[in-house]
């Protein structure tokens, strides 16, 4: 049997630290002949904590496996399974940092696999990926959060098949926000990043990635998301950017949308005031390239809707029941590319939406600018420069170790309106305006 060597080249990255599991358990099972194209297999991976409960059945036939498994635990741990059927193949690994609960049922006969999956980790992080592999196309999920306040962490009812093509369906929310709404289009990929209000003031974050690539094209090669080296030196520096993997096409002119319905009139703004205040966001980054990123103004529509690849770009205010305080869901094409300036390649743009949760209030007014929950109370402006800032192509500093406290940097862990000179204005950090012109020059 073939072992698909196909890695996953979604972008975005998610660094989880964990205590080491004190419990592991190994299982590798096949049926058929090793050098069958058709064999079966099963390979599960588990490290448990010490407050942990595992039980699973394992039926093997000729050329077929069925699997069944459930566990428990408190602590960190991390479950990976791995089905295959010839090409086919479904890969489950799911890490979390605390309490989580899960149960999977699958089975690998001749040409196929299929499995359910239902979960939830309620933990400070965890992180679930999937990946649905047949020779047609490959689908894949990842799906993860850090900063969890114990309640709002991460659900899944999924289910996964590859028999020839492959197909990942379900459900699957993140710090409360819904991650696969429209499905998984194909020759598409969408990454989704989310900020989160703790209750303590500080912002956790969340975010889901999805793709699905035919395997029948050619695939370019896009280099990963930059990383840096050197050691942190200071407050605002002008190298704390990353970049998301995406790019829209020269001079995009990218029109915006406010969604107007009643969760913008329940908030105490005007839609005047709300396209002001997005309008500057976008003419806050348009301003730092020769390039025209956004185009000038926002319309308003009663019918456009964010969450939802329909190629209009929207800005949207929804009630989330949990903390999620704003994201960005932004498509991109997984065969075609953008080159920058210096000729590096990304993947091209195809949309994004924005959504603000009317759980919090919403100002535009500088006066009120802390992003402090105590108040409940948030800066349009700030939170959309941060958020337009995914859609033009840049990822967040904070998952840099070096870049995690420089709060100067709009992109990132920022805890207020970013206002550095005090001129009652939102402010680019140093890193900012480096990643923005590294996209599309000076
Ligand atoms: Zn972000």
């Amino acid at each position: 049997m073939r072992f698909s060597a196909k890695k996953l080249s979604i972008i975005l990255l998610l660094i989880l630290v964990f205590i080491a599991p004190t419990h592991g358990i190994k299982i590798c099972v096949a049926a058929g002949e090793g050098s069958d194209a058709q064999g079966v297999a099963l390979v599960k991976d588990l490290k448990m904590g010490t407050f942990s409960s595992f039980s699973g059945n394992t039926l093997i036939g000729d050329r077929i496996v069925a699997d069944s498994w459930y566990a428990r635990s408190s602590d960190p741990s991390s479950i990976s399974s791995m089905m295959y059927s010839g090409d086919n193949a479904l890969k489950i690994s799911l890490i979390s940092a605390g309490p989580m609960g899960a149960s999977a049922s699958g089975v690998a006969g001749s040409h196929a696999v299929a499995t359910d999956l239902s979960g939830r980790a309620d933990g400070d992080q965890a992180q679930l990926r999937l990946s649905s592999e047949s020779p047609n196309n490959n689908q894949y999920l990842m799906a993860g959060y850090e900063g969890g306040d114990g309640e709002d962490g991460l659900k899944a009812n999924l289910r996964m098949a590859a028999a020839g093509s492959s197909g990942i369906s379900g459900d699957l929310e993140v710090m409360g926000v819904k991650g696969l709404e429209g499905g998984m289009p194909g020759e598409m990929a969408m990454v989704l990043n989310g900020l989160y209000a703790k209750p303590d003031g500080d912002l956790g974050r969340f975010a889901v990635a999805t793709m699905d690539v035919n395997n029948h094209r050619d695939r370019p090669e896009v280099s990963s998301a930059s990383t840096v080296s050197g050691t942190y030196s200071d407050y605002n520096d002008p190298q704390a950017y990353a970049l998301a993997g995406w790019r829209w096409q020269d001079n995009p002119s990218i029109k915006f949308w406010l969604r107007t319905d009643r969760y913008l009139s329940g908030e105490k703004l005007t839609a005047g005031q709300a396209t002001a205040a997005l309008s500057s966001a976008a003419e806050a980054w348009d301003d730092q390239t020769g390039q025209e990123l956004f185009a000038n103004g926002i319309s308003t529509s009663s019918t456009k809707a964010a969450d939802r690849l329909d190629g209009f770009n929207v800005h949207a205010f929804k009630y989330i029941s949990s903390g999620a305080l704003a994201y960005s869901r932004t498509y991109y094409y997984p065969s075609l590319l953008e080159y920058d300036p210096q000729g590096r390649p990304y993947y091209r743009a195809a949309e994004s939406d924005i959504v603000y949760n009317t759980k919090y209030s919403w100002t535009t007014s500088i006066s009120n600018t802390k992003l402090y929950p105590a108040t409940k109370t948030f800066y349009l402006q700030t939170v959309a420069q941060h958020e337009l800032g995914h859609t033009c192509g840049l990822g967040d500093t904070y998952l840099d170790a070096l870049y995690k406290y420089d709060l100067a940097q709009i992109m990132g862990f920022y805890n207020d309106a970013n206002d550095l000179n005090h001129d009652g204005g939102v402010d680019f950090g140093a890193g900012d305006v480096t990643g923005i012109k590294q996209l599309y020059g000076s």
